[in-house]
């Protein structure tokens, strides 16, 4: 039976001589792995519709639960991301964590919705690396019903104290009346936030999916909020990402070779 469904290339894997499969991110059915027979002949007409990352409308012939590419059409391509390998890294990271969270036969519209302005803010250089990534991982957790709470101070309810703790283990906020008066102490579990990295997080989480992009960061704030997705994202999904690893260690060669020559 033949199905067409549009999606989003997440992952590629070579298969036999000239075959691969691909992971592919749909709205109706989350993720879907289809086989592209051929796909690795020079002249393959689906070369540039089923590649890492590719936005296209794919027709799939359905067989005994298994699903085989019949032809497909690119819909976008996002250029802008192999310009760079951080950008390569990044996009590879948030790929492998809808591909980690998202099941076959699910719905995922706003994961997919989230998961293509991502990469078009990605590809056209709307935002720095650091602030898509904070905004996806925080984002993507509150799609998944892994919303922490961000009202208030989980004691008292205040929605804003003169010190404000985010505990990364307890998936909540508390004012610094509460949290040293339970007897926490700061660490990398439970910080310290700054009023802007407050809002941020707020707005990432609770903003219309169109406007979530539209805040800006300064540089302090952006490393605090970067630490607090990282350690929030890792932490509730208890995985430890490999392309996480290596998209960091990109960033820390990129800024000590930035060191080096000025
Ligand atoms: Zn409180």
């Amino acid at each position: 039976m033949l199905t067409t469904v549009m999606g989003v290339v997440i992952a590629e894997r070579n298969y036999g001589e000239s075959d691969k499969f691909i992971d592919i991110l749909t709205a109706e059915e989350g993720i879907l792995e289809i086989c592209v027979k051929g796909a690795r002949k020079i002249t393959g007409k689906n070369n540039s519709s089923t590649q890492l990352f590719a936005y296209s409308k794919f027709c799939i012939d359905r067989r005994n639960e298994k699903y085989y590419l019949n032809s497909s059409e690119l819909i976008r391509v996002f250029y802008g991301i192999r310009t760079d390998i951080e950008k390569v890294a990044l996009a590879e990271y948030l790929a492998e964590i809808a591909g980690y969270c998202v099941t076959s036969g699910q719905t995922a519209k706003d994961i997919m919705r989230l998961f293509l302005n991502s990469l078009h803010f990605i590809s056209e250089d709307l935002r720095s690396c650091s602030f898509i990534k904070s905004v996806f991982e925080m984002r993507f957790l509150s799609e998944i019903g892994l919303l922490p709470q961000l009202i208030g101070c989980r004691d008292c309810y205040k929605y804003e104290a003169e010190e404000m703790f985010f505990m990364v283990d307890r998936c909540c906020l508390l004012c610094g009346e509460h949290f040293y008066g339970r007897g926490f102490e700061e660490n990398e579990y439970h910080i310290r936030l700054t009023r802007s990295v407050l809002h941020a997080l707020r707005f990432i989480c609770l903003s219309e999916m169109e406007k979530l992009f539209n805040f800006k960061l300064g540089e302090s704030s952006m490393k605090l909020l970067n630490e607090i997705t990282e350690k929030y994202i890792v932490s509730r999904l208890h995985k430890e990402f490999k392309t996480l690893d290596f998209y960091k260690q990109i960033c820390s060669d990129a800024s000590t070779h930035e060191k080096e020559t000025t």
